[in-house]
């Protein structure tokens, strides 16, 4: 008996499931679950080793840093196979103002955020411009946030020509590095959020990376090489600055 009611369990689900997708709303359970799964292939796809891909229940984090709405819209191209990048850029008409929304978490950090955005924005022949808003619509949303131990920030791929909505910044875990390294870890998250991959992908074992073109190459100086919170470049590299520029002149 028992061996008979699981099958037919199972058929009814699966009847119940596929009757469902043959016309599915936004918004509708099936099209994220359906959406997530392009998500996931397209992190693969990407060249991201599935040991360092963890999922959530809104998101996959790569590599401890790199946020993947489970909502997000997934390029149509698909990625061709240096500093690195996803594949998916903000668009030219976003890019010139990204603005940022500076959460009441975060505001005891405002200078060392300044200190990040001055760099990003000082990039010469690039037309990446964050800036803070206080109130009204904006792009990303800087938030302080219990990441656990070990892990300091974390920043969100681009998606649909934006970038992307969040930067998770976990103080406790910074509070004690220094004022350039604090501002180090929001300037990478925030390179993240512009499309930018971990330059030292190579070492940190995923299989394949874009590379930015004409740069590419691996680059201790990077200040988005990964796994570096606390030790590593405080200052955006000459290749990353190239990196930008090639990205959006
Ligand atoms: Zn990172």
């Amino acid at each position: 008996m028992k061996n008979m009611l699981f099958p037919l369990l199972l058929l009814i689900i699966c009847f119940a499931a596929c009757k469902k997708s043959a016309d599915v709303p936004a918004g509708d359970p099936q099209t994220e679950y359906d959406n997530a799964k392009k998500v996931l292939a397209y992190i693969h796809d990407l060249g991201f080793p599935s040991d360092k891909i963890v999922e959530n229940a809104n998101e996959f984090i790569v590599e401890e840093d790199i946020i993947f709405p489970k909502n997000m819209e997934v390029p149509a191209e698909k990625v061709r196979p240096e500093q690195y990048y996803t594949g998916s850029l903000v668009s030219a008409g976003n890019v010139t103002n990204i603005r940022l929304m500076v959460d009441a978490s975060m505001t005891s950090m405002l200078s060392e955020i300044n200190s990040a955005i001055a760099q990003w924005n000082a990039v010469a022949n690039c037309s990446i411009n964050w800036t803070i808003v206080t109130s009204g619509t904006y792009d990303v949303l800087i938030i302080n946030s219990n990441l656990g131990s070990g892990v300091c920030g974390q920043g969100t791929f681009p998606s649909g020509g934006r970038a992307g909505n969040t930067i998770r910044i976990n103080k406790a875990q910074i509070a004690g590095n220094s004022f350039a390294q604090r501002a180090r870890t929001i300037c990478h998250e925030m390179g993240h959020n512009v499309s930018f991959r971990h330059t030292n992908w190579a070492s940190i074992g995923e299989s394949s990376a874009t590379a930015v073109p004409g740069v590419g190459g691996t680059d201790a100086s990077s200040i988005m090489n990964g796994g570096q919170c606390g030790s590593g470049a405080t200052v955006l590299s000459t290749k990353d600055k190239q990196a930008a520029s090639a990205l959006y002149p």
